[in-house]
């Protein structure tokens, strides 16, 4: 799921989050829809314990210690991360071992991915697809049931359809947002 990453290129030290939107952003990427359906289903000690060494380690790994060859520019990004993640002035001294740090950030983050995933949510009821998802914005795509079979892989991959698996019952959402899980239920209004 995480890449420990010792290589010291730019782009990896530009990836340093300096405010909490960055790193809730870049952390969102990392997680797939499932692990964060998965997350959410624990609570937030279960969360920060069984994180420590998985996310939390990643963390210190690439966000806390700055590369050996580090210039000053780098190395101030790295102090102003590790300010964001314990909630300190960025010069303030560091005065927790940086092995502690991420675990009341793990805390904000869990409370983000509460906030923002909506995977277990009720399915909302639709008259037509929405163009777009009511608590994200991310573009709704429609749910596709049955064996997925090539055609309809490719499709997933592309973006273009979710894969609702074999099971369908008329209770079964008919569309669906990518990125936060909230589903939609086509059902018909009779007017009049
Ligand atoms: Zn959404």
């Amino acid at each position: 799921m995480y890449t420990e990453n010792n290589t010291q290129s730019q782009d990896i030290v530009c990836k340093v989050p300096v405010t909490e939107e960055e790193a809730f952003k870049i952390l969102d990427e990392i997680f797939t829809l499932e692990e964060k359906r998965m997350a959410i289903e624990e609570t937030k000690e279960e969360f920060t314990a069984n994180e420590h060494f998985e996310l939390g380690m990643w963390i210190r790994n690439n966000w806390i210690y700055p590369p050996e060859d580090a210039n000053n520019d780098t190395v101030e990004r790295y102090m102003k991360c590790y300010a964001m993640l314990t909630g300190t002035k960025p010069d303030e001294p560091m005065l927790e071992h940086p092995d502690s740090v991420s675990g009341e950030f793990l805390g904000r983050y869990y409370d983000h991915l509460k906030e923002s995933v909506h995977v277990n949510d009720p399915a909302i009821p639709v008259r037509r697809k929405p163009v777009k998802c009511p608590h994200c914005g991310s573009k709704v795509l429609r749910i596709q049931y049955g064996y997925p079979g090539h055609e309809m892989m490719e499709a997933a991959e592309r973006g273009e359809i979710l894969l609702g698996g074999c099971c369908i019952s008329p209770d079964s959402p008919d569309y669906g947002c990518p990125t936060c899980g909230q589903s939609f239920i086509k059902t018909v209004f009779y007017d009049r």
